[in-house]
């Protein structure tokens, strides 16, 4: 199927809402089940194109070349008998429909551009997704577009940042400081704590440990202590306590990347705890909008006249086409002399447009009759005889039971 193309949308959205289904306008509707009820119509077809004796042996000298155990003597010596001409018969249908469908979206916007672009009215009136007329790039061939709904432009404040135009940060959850990644919040070079700190009565406290003040990203709780944070149980935190250093530790002890202090400037907000708002981009309003989506699909079917070669064959040959329609619906095949065509014109009919009822709205429908010239020919070849089949107006040649090697050709 073709790729799906997807229009200009020059916004960039953030729509998290699922798609809303439009249900497609009740004349659309009124119009698909009349069709359904339709009486097929009357036609016409010339579908049998005869092979002549001259074309098979044609067949039978290409066929040999394609095939190296084939010797072309003998596809000259062959003695071809009696030749029965029929066709096989191809009924194809197309059903081109649209769907419809909404989704929510918002975009960073302030209240200046909105002005700019929408003037002063609302737009709050209820839009119908189907009351716009958008026309498919090409007729068949599947695609979805995507377009803002006229009038459903709204402004609003945004809810990502209760309009404040900042979010917390989330990876220090505002606080500005994170867990020191390189010592584990400890301070400590060695990446352990230090019992001069957690043991001293005044500090009495082990980092990590005091988990109903910590962050749950990070598992440090931090003191704040004037302009400083520390970790709790650092030897920063010792000291803030005890005015002096814990005993025993040196500079060279302390982690160099937060000198002790076991937490550092967290590098997402860079220290500041809150971060811009995605959303608004800062601005604490947004404009909302419904996105429109129109889908353009094609559903293909296809029956074939049962024969002597295989299905997966006849596919592959040639056809003429006797015949196609098209039309908004399609009425089903009735008068061809063959009545599975009949029937399975009928059924494929009835199947598409109950597939889509109430879902989608249908374009347009085409089918056509497509014909497989088939003959089977009785052929003789020293003492042996048998059949073969050509077909496809390419002239196929089909063995029933593959002749071996040095048995036939
Ligand atoms: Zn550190
Ligand atoms: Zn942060
Ligand atoms: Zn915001």
């Amino acid at each position: 199927m073709g790729g799906s193309h997807v229009s200009r949308c020059r916004l960039s959205m953030s729509g998290p809402d699922k798609p809303v289904v439009a249900i497609p306008l009740i004349d659309d509707i009124e119009k698909h089940k009349q069709s359904v009820a339709a009486t097929p119509s009357k036609r016409f077809f010339d579908d049998v194109l005869p092979f002549r004796e001259e074309e098979i042996r044609e067949a039978l000298k290409r066929e040999a070349k394609r095939h190296r155990w084939w010797k072309e003597s003998a596809a000259k010596k062959m003695q071809i008998g009696e030749l029965e001409n029929s066709s096989c018969i191809q009924y194809v249908l197309e059903s081109f429909t649209e769907a419809r469908s909404t989704s929510e979206a918002t975009e960073a916007y302030t209240l200046g551009q909105y002005l700019d672009r929408h003037g002063d009215d609302s737009g709050s009136s209820q839009q119908n997704p189907w009351d716009y007329e958008v026309m498919p790039n090409m007729m068949f061939v599947e695609q979805t577009r995507v377009m803002e709904l006229p009038g459903s432009s709204r402004m609003g404040k945004c809810t990502g940042c209760s309009a404040e135009g900042s979010t917390h940060c989330f990876h220090c959850r505002g606080n500005g400081q994170d867990k020191c990644g390189f010592c584990r919040g400890t301070g400590m070079k060695s990446g352990v704590a230090h019992p001069a700190v957690y043991t001293h009565p005044m500090v009495a406290s082990f980092p990590h440990a005091d988990l109903s003040r910590g962050y749950a990203s990070s598992s440090t709780a931090m003191v704040r202590h004037g302009n400083n944070t520390y970790g709790v149980g650092t030897p920063m935190y010792f000291m803030s306590k005890t005015g002096v250093p814990p005993p025993g530790l040196g500079t060279h002890d302390l982690c160099y990347m937060c000198h002790g202090r076991g937490v550092r400037e967290c590098h997402y907000c860079k220290g500041g705890g809150k971060k811009v708002c995605s959303t608004c981009g800062g601005s604490g309003s947004v404009r909302s909008f419904s996105k429109l989506i129109v889908q353009f699909e094609l559903e293909k079917s296809d029956y074939i006249t049962p024969c002597e070669v295989p299905e997966m064959l006849i596919r592959q040959a040639e056809s003429k086409e006797i015949f196609m329609e098209q039309a908004n619906y399609v009425r089903p095949i009735s008068k061809y002399h063959v009545k599975e065509v009949n029937e399975n014109s009928r059924m494929l009919c009835v199947k598409h447009l109950e597939r889509v009822m109430g879902k989608s709205r249908v374009i347009q429908q085409r089918h056509s009759l497509h014909a497989i010239p088939l003959c089977r020919v009785a052929f003789s070849l020293g003492n042996q005889t048998g059949v073969f089949w050509v077909y496809g107006r390419d002239a196929r040649i089909y063995f029933p039971k593959y002749p071996s090697k040095c048995t036939i050709l």
